[in-house]
């Protein structure tokens, strides 16, 4: 059986061959939050575009302004200000952070090491050439490459694009995730379940996780455990990039996605891997759609989709797939789990200033939604390790929404 990273690495390699092209479309930088750019976006000058400088205080000639030095003060130039001319000789002036350093002053110094008495300025200590002065230039140069198509746009990269004035940008269109849950005991959210019914929470936590991987949900409702009524839905979901599908994949007689995916003529590059909850995952591709068949028990299902659905959603989307964000920390409480088997745990992450410290959760398994809502990651217990004391430093995989 695959073990998670094996699992995940085989759908980052079966969805970066997949032909498909991906759209783009126009957005306004401040729309693009998340997205994935689908253009090269270049410097449209030098960064920063003049000398600039990073302090308060005096620009100077730094051979001028040693230890005990005094200079003439010959007026001040702050943000935003033209500055053509040169400094004279034997004088400074007073600059402010983000103003342009006169041309043959090659130093400014900070306005603390300094002691001003009418237009006389007294330097205290040494002034080293370029101190305090970000050179034109150094960041980028007119022309360079300021962001790749392919980089999702966080608010550094939203900031860079900005910067360089690229207002309107290309981004790549969302993978569209038709989301499809299973089962005759299955009621939407809006009818009161009878008495051995429940709602379709699986739906709702697979349309807020698409939307948080970068995906357009195309939420399908729910199909009963008939071959008739899968197959038609499955079919329906067969549209869009990506099918994910809640249940109905475990070894009970009525778990039919896998032999109905195959008769729509699926072909499955895994079925099961080595985790808690997680098993019997499946992953593979009909006709031009990738399709994942998630094991409906709400936790797993959540679980399965980060693990497995999220880089899937990243390269269709035209981006590298995210890394596992894994953190460490100290473990609370001893652990035991089944070896063989690596499990996901509810935990609860703190770092109160000190060392990071992780909470394993009480809980009744992969059903208990509730204990989650407590809950800011999962503690990942690898497969070879069935006790894990207290204190020792385990990986926690975070809750991207909440933490
Ligand atoms: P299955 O994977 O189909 O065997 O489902 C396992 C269990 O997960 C079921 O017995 C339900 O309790 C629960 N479950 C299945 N589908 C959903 C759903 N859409 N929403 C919430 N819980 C579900
Ligand atoms: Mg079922």
């Amino acid at each position: 059986m695959l073990s998670y990273a094996e699992a995940r690495a085989l759908v980052v390699v079966r969805t970066t061959q997949s032909p498909r092209k991906v759209a783009t479309l126009p957005k306004k930088v401040t729309d693009a939050l998340g997205d994935v750019l689908a253009q090269e976006i270049r410097c449209d000058r030098d960064y920063p575009p003049f000398n600039r400088s990073t302090r308060d205080g005096y620009a100077v000639r730094a051979a001028e302004a040693g230890a005990s030095a005094q200079l003439k003060c010959v007026g001040e130039i702050k943000a935003g200000d033209t500055v053509t001319q040169p400094l004279p000789p034997g004088s400074c002036v007073q600059i402010m952070t983000g103003a342009a350093v006169p041309t043959s002053a090659d130093a400014v110094v900070m306005i603390e090491f300094t002691e001003r008495a009418g237009d006389k300025v007294a330097f205290q200590r040494a002034t080293t050439p370029g101190q305090n002065i970000v050179q034109k230039g150094s960041e980028a140069r007119a022309g360079d490459v300021a962001l790749r198509s392919g980089m999702r746009l966080g608010y550094a990269e939203l900031a860079l694009a900005a910067q360089v004035g690229a207002a309107e940008i290309l981004v790549a269109r969302s993978p569209r995730v038709a989301i499809l849950s299973t089962g005759d005991e299955v009621v939407p959210i809006t009818e009161t379940p009878g008495p051995f019914h429940i709602r379709n929470s699986n739906s709702v936590s697979l349309v807020a996780q698409t939307r948080l991987a970068g995906g357009e949900p195309v939420p399908l409702g729910n199909a009963l455990d008939r071959v008739d009524d899968l197959s038609a839905k499955i079919e329906q979901g067969l549209k869009e990039d990506i099918l994910v599908l809640s249940g109905g994949v475990s070894m009970g007689k009525y778990d039919l996605v896998e032999s109905v995916l195959k008769s729509l003529g699926a072909e499955f590059f895994f079925d099961a891997v080595a985790i808690r909850p997680g098993k019997p995952t499946v992953f593979g591709r009909c006709r031009d759609t990738f399709v994942f068949g998630l094991p409906g028990n709400p936790v797993s299902t959540m679980v399965t989709f980060q693990l497995f659905v999220t880089p899937a959603i990243d390269v269709l989307g035209g981006a590298r797939a995210r890394q596992v964000p894994l953190l460490e920390a100290n473990l609370c409480k001893t652990l035991h789990e089944k070896p063989g088997l690596t499990h996901f745990l509810p935990g609860c992450f703190e770092w109160t200033g000190i060392s990071p410290e992780v909470h394993p959760l009480e809980w009744q398994g992969s059903g208990d939604i509730a204990a989650l809502t407590n809950a800011n990651c999962f503690i990942v217990v690898p497969a070879d390790r069935h006790n894990i004391p207290a204190g020792e430093k385990v990986s926690v995989l975070p809750r991207l929404d909440v933490i």
